[in-house]
């Protein structure tokens, strides 16, 4: 069995050595025997219909991430206890083909996911989640979905034809049946839009779409309470758009959008969900040439550990393991 925790961080300084997610051991997946728990870089932003660098993304987050502890201290959470994890390097992509990129990144998700590994993957642009989509709706069947975003990433066409950006993912993905739309919701939309087509036709579905202004004048619990009832009690994906986050907070995103969601909030409805038959995550669109002193790649970080306690969370208690029942406190 392979080593699947973090090195001690009081024995080597976490800024030393190569960096890998939360310092876990870099497996390939072919040697990721026994692993349950797979963070997975996707360095890929040809989706991007503005400004682009979020294919720089996950070796920023690895760099950032390799400082965190092992525990979450808000929750008490220690995820490596709960699941074992590993770094498994970064999914293939074609940086000179758009449409083979994708066919490479749902191949290398299908072999985790066959195996049986939760995956949780750092963007890369949102049109990464489609491929992920595709692997786990193979697995599992239409997924429910949590979504944070400024943007529904339900437009149909860019540029005259374009079907795949990272605006048109969730599109795609209810069109291809691998997501429930009816158990979809999507937290902290806002901005200018092209022509609302995009929150017509989520709305049609059957999407449960929170703008900024409800999930300020609700709060986060009771919008969280809503988004909980909505994906229920079936398999649930999560992705993290960082441009949900105020761009005050994370102005490394290629799209960004005033007036968005404090970091505070995040974490702890990241948290919240913890109960919920998750079965992957995301967290994207965090462009390394547009950050201010790697204060998204940080944060962004801090994210995919909150990500990565309630994923443990929910692997531990598909595993059966008695000690993990009722919600941490937080
Ligand atoms: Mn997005
Ligand atoms: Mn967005």
């Amino acid at each position: 069995m392979q080593e699947t925790r973090p090195g001690a961080g009081m024995d080597v300084p976490r800024f030393s050595g190569i960096a890998t997610f939360m310092r876990l051991p870099h497996l390939p997946p072919e040697r990721a025997e026994g692993v349950e728990l797979g963070l997975v870089g996707v360095p890929f932003d040809l989706g991007t219909t503005n400004r682009p660098g979020a294919r720089f993304g996950p070796r920023a987050l690895r760099e950032a991430a390799s400082t965190l502890r092992r525990l979450n201290g808000a929750t008490g959470v220690d995820p490596f206890a709960l699941a074992r994890a590993a770094d498994l390097g970064d999914a293939p992509v074609n940086p000179a083909d758009l449409a083979d990129s994708l066919v490479r990144i749902e191949a290398f998700f299908d072999r985790l996911v066959t195996r049986g590994i939760v995956p949780l993957a750092a963007g890369g642009d949102h049109l990464v989640s489609l491929p992920i989509l595709r692997a786990l709706a193979r697995r599992y069947g239409p997924l429910g979905m949590v979504h944070f975003d400024a943007h529904t990433d339900f437009y149909d066409r860019y540029f005259g034809g374009a079907r795949f950006t990272h605006g048109t993912p969730f599109r795609r993905a209810v069109e291809e049946g691998v997501l429930d739309p009816r158990r979809v919701v999507q937290i902290g939309i806002r901005g200018t839009l092209y022509d609302g087509e995009d929150v017509a036709f989520a709305r049609a579905a059957g999407v449960r779409i929170v703008p900024i202004e409800e999930l300020v004048d609700e709060g986060r619990e009771a919008i969280v309470a809503e988004a909980r009832a909505v994906v229920g009690d079936g398999p649930v994906y999560v992705s993290f758009d960082i441009d949900a986050l105020d761009p005050s907070q994370a102005p490394g995103t290629g799209t960004p959008e005033i007036g968005g969601i404090g970091v505070h909030d995040a974490q702890r409805m990241i948290r919240a969900l913890d109960g919920l038959d998750l079965v992957g995550a995301d967290l994207v669109e965090v462009s390394p040439p547009y950050d201010v002193g790697g204060l998204t790649a940080w944060t962004g970080a801090n994210l995919l550990f909150e990500l990565l306690c309630v994923l443990a969370r929910a692997v531990a208690r598909r595993r059966g393991d008695g000690a993990v029942t009722g919600a941490p406190t937080d």
